[in-house]
């Protein structure tokens, strides 16, 4: 047994039998009517056997590898990766983080993990983007009435919101496709991992990986050419034919982008600062565009348009509403939600906790000014900055500065709101404000100013 394997079997937690078989139920009958087409009725079949097989949905992740070794045109390149197929285990872990990491082992041996987080986020994003899309994909033309994109960009940020808040990754809400739209889901998540797993065997090629159980050091320009090696690696197959089919070409890059949306959502709204090793992922996309995809395709603009129908839409969420109103996406998804798996109360905590972390100073700041009980005479904003400054200097909060100031370590927004609100509600008794006061708001506002201050470290 390799190390790898060793790790794989200590890492993985499988979903017992029955689980797994009233998953499959479900998703059959939510799926599956009479007359279903066979070609996917056997897809799903293959599915559901690998999910019993494995216990997790490592599965998915197998496949996308030998998709990737498929598409190697380079003899020196697909050589190196079938050596390295020989010594790598794949698999898929529960933890909750939405990430992929690698791993080497001094035996030669290597490991690639997938977390069934960001698996859960990338078939969601993938699902509402079939949904709402206005083009014709894959042949498949939109659905007659499309989802609205807003509700599409509500829905996968109430989805990272609760990931925000400490709930549980990979609780999505539950989409109804039909049986084309889901085997169009199931391409572009194919391709998300695709590119996933591009991007952990770059890591490999480009001998980044130290041989121990932990990653070697390294830093942005690690990560930006593994990129930048995974693109080519993605798109070898049309570089050795010669020519590239369009339709290919069009959902290869959509995948991309959506895996790279749904990267920087994440980060944005679960971490409060970056691990100093990671690019930010808006960063890593725009690196793709200008070093690689730009020379790749001369069409890019024009392919790259219905690629951006949900990060358009996410940014152009108003701030101050995004997560407001579950109800909204509840709504808003209409008939495509799945409303047996659906509870009001869970998805109203998640928008709540997410938005008290999410919230930006300026909003919070409003939130503040706007409290009718400041008494007459009372400078709101004078008081406003007294508390955040109370509050900045009590001993807990001049220690958490300086770790997230010398931390090479992301912070997550909920870790360091468990220790500044205390302190926030600390200095507010002191100064004896009534019970209604926002303090959460003072909260924000802290918060920011740490996640500044140890963003210029
Ligand atoms: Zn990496």
């Amino acid at each position: 047994m390799t190390e790898a394997r060793r790790w794989l079997e200590r890492l993985t937690l499988r979903a017992s039998e029955d689980v797994v078989a009233r998953s499959i139920g479900h998703a059959e009958t939510l799926h599956f009517g009479a007359g279903s087409q066979a070609e996917l009725r056997a897809e799903f079949d293959a599915a559901s056997a690998a999910l019993f097989q494995f216990g997790t949905m490592s599965g998915d992740v197998h496949k996308a590898w030998s998709a990737l070794c498929g598409r190697i045109g380079d003899d020196g390149v697909s050589e190196r990766l079938s050596a390295i197929s020989e010594q790598l285990e794949i698999g898929a872990t529960s933890g909750g983080e939405v990430c992929a990491e690698t791993r080497a082992f001094a035996d030669g041996s290597y490991l690639i993990m997938v977390d069934h987080g960001m698996a859960n986020l990338t078939w969601l994003a993938a699902s509402l983007f079939v949904l709402s899309r206005r083009t014709t994909l894959l042949g498949v033309p939109p659905a007659h009435a499309p989802l609205d994109a807003e509700i599409a960009a509500r829905a996968l940020r109430l989805s990272v919101a609760r990931i925000a808040a400490g709930g549980r990754a990979g609780v999505v809400p539950s989409l109804i496709l039909q049986p084309t739209e889901l085997s169009l889901a199931g391409a572009l998540v194919r391709e998300m991992d695709v590119f996933l797993l591009a991007h952990e065997a770059s890591h490999i090629l480009l001998e980044h990986l130290g041989g121990s159980t932990e990653p070697r050091k390294w830093g942005h320009a690690e990560e930006i050419s593994a990129d930048l090696l995974a693109a080519i690696l993605v798109f070898d197959d049309m570089f050795t034919a010669g020519e590239a089919q369009e339709s290919l070409v069009r959902l290869r890059i959509i995948a991309i982008r959506l895996l790279f949306c749904v990267l920087d959502l994440h980060e944005r709204d679960c971490h409060l600062t970056m691990s100093a090793s990671h690019p930010p992922a808006g960063e890593r996309w725009h690196t793709l565009i200008e070093r690689r995809f730009t020379a790749m395709f001369t069409d890019l603009d024009e392919l790259l348009e219905p690629a951006e129908l949900l990060p358009r839409a996410l940014a152009g969420l108003a701030s101050d509403t995004r997560l407001a109103d579950p109800g909204k996406v509840k709504a808003g998804l209409g008939e495509r939600l799945d409303s047996t798996l659906w509870s009001y109360r869970d998805w109203s905590t998640s928008a709540l906790l997410g938005r008290r972390l999410c919230t930006t100073a300026a909003e919070a700041l409003q939130a503040l000014l706007a409290w009718p009980d400041w008494g007459d005479g009372t400078d709101a904003a004078q008081e406003v900055g007294a508390l955040v400054a109370t509050a900045l200097g009590t001993d807990q909060l001049v220690a958490l500065a300086k770790s997230m100031r010398t931390s090479a370590h992301a912070f997550r927004r909920l870790a360091v709101a468990q220790i500044v609100s205390p302190a926030v509600e600390g200095v507010i008794a002191e100064r004896r404000l009534e019970g209604s006061f926002p303090s959460w708001a003072v909260t924000c506002i802290v918060m920011e100013l740490l996640g500044n201050a140890a963003a210029r470290r």
